[in-house]
């Protein structure tokens, strides 16, 4: 999957207060030296250090926003504050609080060439690279678009994504479900879920168990780029979605995964749009989602690299499964995210134990056993 999707969608251009959670269209290049001169990184005095340590003869200050217009001679110091430009020929910084202070003079202890500056161009030089195509615009690459003056940036448009759940069984959210019925939860999770990957949910009509409902939704689906369906890939009788996009001529890429729950998630492209068939139990939709719609989303809205949240833990008690498939089981991680606890679990319509847990215990599939203590991975939720 990795492999074959590629950017959906257009280049359209936001304000900079607009752009986070967005993915960078253009590179972003450095305007100047970062910093674009020697900053001070303390409180204290610009020295020349092979004057120290000594007793040196103060004859200035230089604040943030200012800047010393003479030199710094033998035997002398300047005054300075952490981000103003260190003046020339001083080449260290010594800590106000390791000086002492005897009217127009400071004694300084030894200092070493380098000390507390932040040389220019140390940073980034420039024209130099800051930011590539492809990445996600969090507070920090924000903090880069606004240092160097991006008050606009070039950003990719966000995938459009069609939500269509299947199934006879399925009612409005609005209504009061019969018994055998249940409320049509998966296409709430699943826009939620594409909102959070980077894309733009519609959620369609629920197609009913008959072809003719099947490959009419899907067809107005696969106008998207991107389609997820929910239900209807299993091997029950009622499972159309696989026959129907075989009916539209698709081309199925998997339509099988070794994991728990989730196992007949199908992936594939039709009339030019890739598609998920996910598992319709709650949790088998949600878990699919994340370990691969989430990442072809990305793809699609111009990411180029795509990472799950793993992260290792300590079991807080002895934990086993079968051998065979890896299983990702609703899980606690405590505060400080050290260790996990696998929450009771009730298979895969256990939406409750989704909703209290805060991450996914990983279970490898070769691993039989785990004993309290033991490292385990699990999957940030
Ligand atoms: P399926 O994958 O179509 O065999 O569906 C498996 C089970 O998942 C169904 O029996 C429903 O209980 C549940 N399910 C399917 N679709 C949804 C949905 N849209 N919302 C909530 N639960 C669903
Ligand atoms: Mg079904």
């Amino acid at each position: 999957m990795i492999e074959t999707v590629r950017p959906a969608a257009g280049i359209e251009e936001v304000r900079l207060e607009d752009a986070c959670g967005r993915v960078l269209a253009e590179p972003i290049l450095a305007d100047r030296d970062y910093p674009a001169t020697a900053r001070s990184l303390r409180d204290g005095f610009a020295v020349r250090s092979e004057d120290t340590p000594g007793r040196l003869r103060v004859t200035g200050e230089v604040a943030a926003g200012a800047v010393f217009a003479g030199n710094v001679k033998r035997g002398e110091a300047v005054e300075i504050m952490t981000g103003a430009p260190v003046p020339h020929s001083a080449d260290a910084v010594v800590m106000v609080e390791h000086t002492k202070r005897d009217g127009e003079f400071v004694s300084v202890p030894a200092a070493k060439a380098g000390q507390f500056v932040n040389p220019q161009g140390s940073e980034a030089r420039a024209g130099a690279q800051l930011l590539p195509p492809g990445s996600r615009l969090g507070y920090a690459e924000i903090a880069m678009l606004a240092a160097v003056g991006k008050t606009s940036v070039h950003v990719y448009k966000q995938p459009r994504v069609a939500v269509l759940a299947t199934g006879d069984e399925i009612v409005e959210i609005s209504d009061q479900p019969l018994a055998h019925q249940v409320r049509n939860s998966n296409a709430y999770s699943l826009a939620a879920q594409v909102r959070t990957a980077g894309g733009i949910a519609e959620i369609l009509p629920v197609a009913r168990d008959t072809e003719a409902s099947t490959r009419a939704l899907i067809e107005q689906g696969l106008a998207f780029d991107l389609l997820l369906i929910s239900g209807g890939v299993s091997a029950g009788k009622h499972d159309l979605v696989e026959r129907v996009l075989a009916g539209l001529g698709a081309e199925f890429f998997f339509d099988r995964v070794l994991i728990q729950p989730g196992q007949p998630l199908v992936f594939g492209r039709a009339r030019g749009t890739f598609f998920f068939g996910l598992p319709g139990n709650p949790a088998s939709t949600m878990v699919t989602f994340e370990l691969f719609a989430r990442a072809g989303i990305e793809l699609l809205g111009g990411r180029r690299e795509v990472r799950l949240p793993f992260a290792l833990a300590r079991l807080a008690a002895p934990f086993r499964h079968k051998p065979g498939l890896t299983r990702f089981l609703p899980a606690r991680l405590s505060d400080d995210g050290s260790e996990v606890t696998p929450e009771p679990w009730h298979g895969s319509s256990d939406i409750p134990a989704m909703a209290r847990a805060n991450a996914l215990l990983v279970a490898e599939a070769e691993r039989e056993s785990w004993e309290a203590g033991d490292l385990i991975r699990v999957l940030i939720k």
